[in-house]
């Protein structure tokens, strides 16, 4: 397994797989990988004879009062599981490398106009055009045939879809389904920070998004079962609800009906004490 925090180094290894013509598959992760990044890594090592991940935690895709400094880095037990699972090439770049200019400093910005001014988009201002910006860097340093992203994240997913699309990126992205702990609870290395009182209280988001499938199965409405995340939440005396809404599956538009050919989707943020969380699920 190759490790390399420079971006022209990787490319120059990685290139000698696109004359042998073979299909290069690529996970961009933030690192202090769990499960739900594992199985992204064994569906591209399954699916191409290279695999290469990043682990960048990207400075551009946080806000002020965000968790950047104290997002966990736990780059040797990561390596380790990345090697044990056949990973060809790990990209580990440093804020300089990936921003030579300068944070604040580069001529380009990319924006998006309104795919993020819903959802997290809309509570995280500024969250995704960090995640267009890094994401279309990393494609054009490993220049991948397919890249897999987690459902965990989307809105996310919707979004890196549509910029390949607009940009012409050569790329397949592969949206891939979320990974639970065994209670429910979507993996995500935030979780880490949660105390027990606020682990056994995280499970509101994957409850909420249960019984709002339960409810749209028996026939109720948008409005009745938004109505139930309210509702839940009084429950549960260390969440606070940031969000909590249904959408259309294919384009994230807004629903005002549940029917079967909108794919509708609930997708929840909720802080649990200092820590927020996210998660959705297929509500037909
Ligand atoms: P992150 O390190 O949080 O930026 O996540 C890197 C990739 O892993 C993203 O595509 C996420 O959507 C995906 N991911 C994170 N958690 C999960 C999960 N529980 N199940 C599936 N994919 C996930």
């Amino acid at each position: 397994m190759l490790i390399s925090e420079n971006p022209f180094t990787l490319r120059t290894k990685i290139s000698r797989h696109y004359c042998e013509e073979k299909s290069v598959g690529f996970v961009p992760t933030m690192g202090a990988l769990h499960d739900g990044h594992a199985s992204l890594v064994r569906r591209s090592v399954a699916e191409n004879p290279v695999t290469v991940v990043s682990i960048f935690v990207n400075p551009t895709q946080f806000g002020a009062n965000e968790d950047l400094d104290t997002y966990p880095r736990p780059l040797e037990a990561d390596l380790a599981l990345l090697e044990s699972l056949g990973v060809d090439y790990v990209f580990t770049p440093t804020e300089r490398t990936m921003y030579p200019q300068g944070k604040g400093n580069y001529e380009l910005l990319m924006q998006l106009r309104s795919m993020d001014k819903i959802l997290c988009g809309a509570k995280r201002p500024g969250h995704f055009d960090g995640v267009v910006q890094v994401v279309s860097k990393l494609f054009n340093i490993v220049r991948p045939d397919r890249a897999y992203f987690g459902e965990k994240d989307f809105q996310q997913v919707a979004i890196i879809r549509r910029m390949a699309e607009e940009l012409f990126f050569p790329v397949e992205v592969v949206p891939c389904p979320i990974i639970r702990e065994p209670d429910g609870l979507a993996m995500s290395s935030r979780n880490t920070y949660l105390n027990a009182e606020e682990r056994r209280q995280a499970l509101f988001l994957s409850t909420l998004l249960k019984r709002a499938r339960e409810m749209a199965g028996s026939g109720n409405s948008v409005s009745e079962i938004l109505e139930l995340g309210r509702r839940l939440a009084e429950d549960y005396s260390l969440i606070r609800l940031d969000y909590f809404d249904i959408r259309a599956g294919s384009d994230l538009r807004a629903l005002d009906e549940i029917k079967a050919e909108d794919a509708p989707r609930g997708l929840v943020a909720a802080f649990c004490g200092q820590t927020r969380l996210i998660d959705n699920m297929a509500l037909l």
